[in-house]
């Protein structure tokens, strides 16, 4: 007789304490999107749970539906890879925090969306191997963006329609979310832009338009790893209307030390 509940794919995105032996985890999982669970005697230590719930684990968990209220009862889990550096290493802690905290901000419990499963394990991962963090981070806002419907407009200016190359100076309007060429930006009464590079604007392009295996050829370094950073900052506090404070605080750091 196979074992009771459903188990799924999933990636820890918050955990703490309840009670004297018990978590609440907060997971996203594959299929189903975000979800929060009862690890029921996880603080004792138990063959089931034994670091294996720890902040940014990938595993699989086995888990059966309530009576009553939204959280499942997590039965058991397996660890497939714990990202262990993520939670040893500050600078590697921050930036995975900073995905982490756009996933909760942006996701909604049980919206799956199998597309962001990967952009988020890909982000993980990435920081794991050593990527530079901050070039991972650049490269997951810019497909995070397009996973939640609000794909970053660089292939032609936001107000005269002209393709992207027609014009040589480009600047980004964070509100809408596109490129303005340089004549559109002299316009009255129009928002201010933040300054972008043709250079900067071809490799986010480029990161739009590849898939997540094939990001690791792609660099971001010096003026368009500002450029982008500074860009993708503005973008998202305007579109999420709040602050990601661990962004915040890697971005000041990373800037400060230019
Ligand atoms: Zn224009």
């Amino acid at each position: 007789m196979s074992e009771p509940g459903k188990e799924f794919a999933a990636i820890v995105l918050d955990c703490h304490d309840h009670g004297e032996a018990d978590q609440i985890i907060t997971f996203y999982c594959r299929d189903i999107g975000r979800m929060t669970g009862i690890a029921k005697g996880a603080k004792r230590s138990q063959k089931r749970f034994v670091n294996k719930l720890e902040l940014f684990s990938f595993l699989s968990i086995r888990y059966t539906e309530p009576r009553r209220g939204n959280m499942v009862f997590i039965v058991e889990a397996e660890l497939f890879e714990s990202f262990i550096r993520l939670r040893q290493s500050m600078s590697l802690y921050v930036a995975a925090t900073v995905i982490r905290e756009l996933t909760l901000v942006a996701t909604r419990d049980l919206d799956g969306d199998n597309g962001f499963f990967s952009l988020l394990h890909w982000g993980l991962q990435s920081l794991e191997t050593g990527r530079p963090a901050m070039t991972v981070l650049a490269l997951f806002q810019i497909k995070f963006f397009e996973q939640i419907g609000y794909r970053p407009n660089l292939s032609s200016c936001l107000r005269c329609n002209q393709p992207f190359g027609a014009i040589r100076d480009y600047g980004f309007d964070s509100r809408a979310g596109s490129i303005v060429c340089r004549y559109c930006q002299t316009e009255r009464g129009q928002a201010p832009v933040l300054p972008l590079s043709q250079g900067t604007i071809k490799i986010l392009a480029s990161a739009q338009n590849q898939p997540l295996n094939r990001l690791h050829r792609l660099h971001l370094s010096g003026s368009s790893l500002h450029e982008a950073l500074s860009l993708l900052y503005h973008y998202g506090r305007h579109l999420l209307q709040r602050e990601i404070c661990s962004l915040k605080l890697l971005s000041d750091a990373h800037w400060r030390g230019r």
